[in-house]
């Protein structure tokens, strides 16, 4: 156990930690809005993780308390009162409240939560608090329940009324099953997935843009709840019930659509493409062809999507003239976050740091080599 918090846990709540557990955050290679399209992602854990201390209450009582490295603040509730405060509790309080409906026995907690996945950057620090916590939860109540069933409760609490994000379901399965160096190849149609393993001659750069979602360029209709809305229209124009029932072959009645449902609808049909063909091109090693294919869905998500940023656009553009990068493209939920490049092996940390000092002379505005970390 990290022993710097384990004194940190002992002084918050004048016992000892009885159990440790992980949860990384996630970066996603390929596939963007895909998720609740029934459609391909392709994400993998990076580095930096969520770690959770907790211990039985010594009195057994119904309370949780929490304490927060990041937020350095303690905060407590009991179980069966849980309700939103529109603060970072409303995670816990999520996730107790679903475990309690769904009948698994709990009691109270001491917890101390400390996560170095950046918030609020597109690298999921909140599907890796959920997913922490209900490690942590599992492992102190003796429940059964399998990482993919963890991957799924977290997603039922971050979208129920407590926390109240409407998110599908891959930040979740990719904190709770992936490891680092290897990929998540995830079906949403069947949420079947597979491993796979990322060439050892290449390695991850992701850059963080200084542009937070909140302040995007948004005219009421840049963000992620109506795109989804705009996905379920294009659906109901051309009556289906999903945009996974649609394939490349399917383009000619997309384009007829009106605007902007047919450009919606064009990214993810060509999205999920690309992610078949990513996958494919990382199994037999082709990494240039990997850098076309981010480049293509770059394109898709800045033009047909419309979920980048002028900014983004330029740190795409530096990164992918770098000579030792294969590909860069926007990375997670859009209109502000990261990008995620693919770097020759040893060569990732000198270019990232060149791309975001040109980026910041040219911009103004200061991005966050956040891996390599
Ligand atoms: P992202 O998942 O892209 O990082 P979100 O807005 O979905 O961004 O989640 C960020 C929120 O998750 C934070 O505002 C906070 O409420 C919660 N969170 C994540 N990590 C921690 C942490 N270490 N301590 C407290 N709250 C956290
Ligand atoms: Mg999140």
């Amino acid at each position: 156990m990290n022993q710097e918090l384990l004194t940190v846990f002992q002084s918050q709540f004048q016992q000892p930690a009885q159990l440790e557990v992980h949860a990384a955050g996630r970066v996603n290679l390929i596939g963007e809005h895909t998720d609740y399209n029934d459609g391909f992602v392709l994400p993998t854990a990076i580095a930096q993780r969520a770690t959770l201390q907790i211990s039985k209450r010594v009195n057994s009582d119904q309370t949780v308390r929490l304490y927060s490295v990041q937020m350095n603040q303690k905060l407590e509730y009991n179980l069966g009162t849980e309700t939103s405060t529109h603060g970072w509790l409303d995670y816990p309080q999520a996730v107790t409240q679903l475990l309690q409906f769904e009948g698994y026995e709990i009691a109270g907690f001491d917890a101390l939560i400390s996560s170095d996945v950046p918030l609020g950057s597109g690298l999921s620090s909140s599907a890796a608090f959920l997913v922490v916590l209900l490690r942590g939860i599992r492992g102190l109540f003796g429940l059964e329940i399998t990482d993919l069933e963890i991957a799924k409760l977290a997603q039922r609490a971050e979208n129920g009324a407590i926390v109240g994000a409407r998110v599908g379901l891959m930040d979740q399965m990719a904190c709770s099953l992936a490891h680092v160096g290897e990929a998540l190849f995830i079906d949403f149609k069947t949420t079947q997935f597979e491993r796979v393993p990322l060439p050892k001659t290449a390695e991850l750069v992701i850059i963080h843009s200084g542009i937070m979602h909140s302040n995007a360029h948004d005219d009421g209709n840049r963000n992620y709840k109506t795109r989804r809305h705009e996905c379920e229209k294009a659906c109901e124009l051309l009556g289906i019930k999903t945009l996974r029932d649609l394939e490349i072959g399917d383009l000619e009645r997309i384009n007829a659509l009106p605007s902007p449902y047919s450009n919606r609808a064009r990214h993810v049909v060509t999205e999920n493409a690309r992610v078949l063909k990513t996958v494919a091109a990382f199994k037999v090693g082709d990494l240039t062809r990997v850098g076309e294919l981010f480049a293509e869905s770059h394109a898709s998500m800045r033009d047909d999507y419309d979920m980048s940023e002028t900014e983004i656009d330029l740190l795409v553009e530096i990164a992918t003239s770098n000579s030792s990068i294969y590909g860069a493209r926007l990375t997670g939920g859009g209109f502000g976050g990261s990008i995620v490049a693919l770097a020759k092996i040893g060569e990732g940390r000198v270019a990232g740091e060149k791309i975001a000092l040109e980026y910041q002379h040219r911009t103004g505005i200061t991005p966050k080599l956040l891996t390599p970390a």
